[in-house]
């Protein structure tokens, strides 16, 4: 068995999902799929197509762009596909860890996408590992597949069933036979899955922003705890599992997804914009100047700007070209991309009081180097506004987030964190105010990353937590 700790690092699912039943052109519709979806994984790139006997694999390593050309595209025949972006988990890409995986077993062939993070993956490991599975990636997503080849059932579906029943966490899964399609999301609902129809197509993506590029249209999400299964009898829906409450990421809101997408049946646009209005109304301040710190901050700064009647403008510049800061290797770089990514327009900020508005805080290091440039640039003042609450608890489900010992607010309160910024002010979006921006569906987020309060727990899952980053204090 591999070292339990080198491989709890590891285990780790930032990514994008996509499928397609019954299109001539799957493969192509899926790369297209994958390239809407690039925000939500930069590591590696995978479209596993069925022409109705067996399966055509492409992997590789790096961006859509980079990963596939026409003559690959040509290769992956068949008319049914499903795909996957993984995001880079600092220092640990291999091609093993791509996705979808793919592999034969007792009933055929079965490939495997999947969003999300599963909190008893460790366990479930050393116990398939104890009866003798063999493993040939560090993923989680890899439990599912032996799990599934254990099962007892005949039928691929109840296989699928009988597998997800032992495990906890977060998945939004897509998976592919030679002539099935399974889509489905676990009890809680984590992360996102959308249905979408094309001409008589079926299409499925993590965000509704893929439907968009290749001209679907959204029909609904897959349901929290629902199994969507498509084959030549057509899309039938199931749900297998002891119904959980909905504790879907609010995070996806926050900062994970484009904010074009429908995701959760929300506009991210239009719930981003509303907690920066929110936020203003919550934490004014008397300003000159409102500005975001792109991208993620637009919509949230829109919001600030359109409620509090401060003027908005673009007064940090993005380098288009420059990966997330967050995804870096090292603390010595992060640094610099800070500066390689973001330059202040000083003809506007100069002599002004700013407000800065970001979507959230994570270990502050980005943020102080924000706001020293601006000020910098010669602002008078620099007011820090972060349209979500403190990030004070670690995601286990899915989303790349620092050990709680490396969050901010885990151990600082907001005065201590405004110091170590170095800002005039800091506030932050109440939790109840966010919330409240979804009206009756409120009660329907996870919000652990904000309260600590997790809604699947197991003894160790923090060990699931690697150590990425440095500590800011
Ligand atoms: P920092 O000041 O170092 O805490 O970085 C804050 C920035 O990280 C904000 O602009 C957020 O948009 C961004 N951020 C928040 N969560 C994540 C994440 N999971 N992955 C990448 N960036 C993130």
């Amino acid at each position: 068995m591999a070292d339990e700790q080198d491989l709890e690092r590891k285990f780790k699912d930032q990514c994008a999902v996509f499928g397609v039943y019954g299109h001539p052109e799957a493969a192509h519709l899926t790369y297209l799929g994958l390239y809407a979806l690039q925000h939500r994984g930069q590591e590696s790139s995978g479209i596993v197509t069925s022409d109705g006997s067996s399966h055509c694999i492409e992997i590789g390593m790096g961006l859509v762009q980079d990963i596939f050309n026409q003559d690959k595209l040509a290769l992956l025949r068949g008319d049914m596909a499903i795909g996957h972006n993984r995001y880079s988990t600092t220092g640990e890409s291999h091609l093993k860890n791509a996705q979808p995986l793919a592999v034969d077993y007792s009933l055929g062939s079965l490939a495997i996408a999947h969003n999300g993070n599963l909190v008893n993956a460790v366990q479930v490991r050393s116990m398939l590992e104890a009866s003798g599975s063999i493993f040939r990636s560090t993923m989680d997503t890899e439990v599912i597949i032996h799990l599934i080849a254990k099962a007892e059932s005949n039928n691929f579906v109840s296989r699928v069933v009988e597998a997800l029943l032992q495990i906890q966490g977060a998945y939004s899964l897509m998976l592919l036979t030679e002539q099935e399609m399974v889509a489905v999301r676990d009890p809680h609902g984590f992360r996102p899955l959308a249905i979408g129809r094309l001409d008589n197509a079926y299409v499925f993506a993590s965000e509704t922003c893929a439907f968009d590029l290749i001209g679907a249209k959204y029909v609904r999400d897959v349901e929290p705890g629902e199994m969507v299964v498509v084959s030549p009898d057509g899309l039938k829906s199931f749900f297998p599992f002891p119904k959980k409450t909905a504790a879907q990421c609010v995070f996806e809101f926050v900062y994970f997804a484009r904010p074009d997408s429908t995701v959760f049946g929300e506009s991210v646009y239009s719930i981003r914009k509303q907690m920066g209005m929110a936020l203003a109304k919550e934490q004014p301040v008397e300003a000159d100047l409102v500005i975001a710190v792109p991208d993620s901050g637009v919509p949230a700064s829109l919001g600030y700007a359109e409620e509090s009647k401060i003027k908005y403008d673009i007064g940090l510049i993005r380098n288009h070209y420059v990966g997330r800061t967050f995804i870096e290797p090292s603390q010595q770089i992060r640094h610099f991309g800070v500066k390689i990514k973001l330059n202040p327009v000083r003809q506007l900020i100069e002599g002004k009081r700013v407000v800065v508005v970001d979507d959230s805080i994570v270990r502050g290091t980005t943020c102080r180097k924000i706001i020293e440039m601006i000020r910098g640039a010669g602002a008078k003042e620099v007011h820090m506004r972060i349209s979500s609450p403190p990030t004070t608890s670690p995601c286990f489900y899915g989303i790349d987030t620092p050990t709680r010992g490396e969050l901010i607010a885990s151990s600082k309160s907001v005065e201590e964190i405004r110091k170590y910024l170095g800002c005039e002010t800091l506030a932050y979006l109440n939790r109840e105010r966010m919330l409240a921006i979804f009206g009756a569906n409120k009660e329907k987020f996870c919000t652990a990353c904000f309260n600590g309060q997790y809604p699947v727990t197991m003894p160790g899952m923090d060990i699931l937590q690697p150590d990425l980053f440095e500590s800011v204090s």
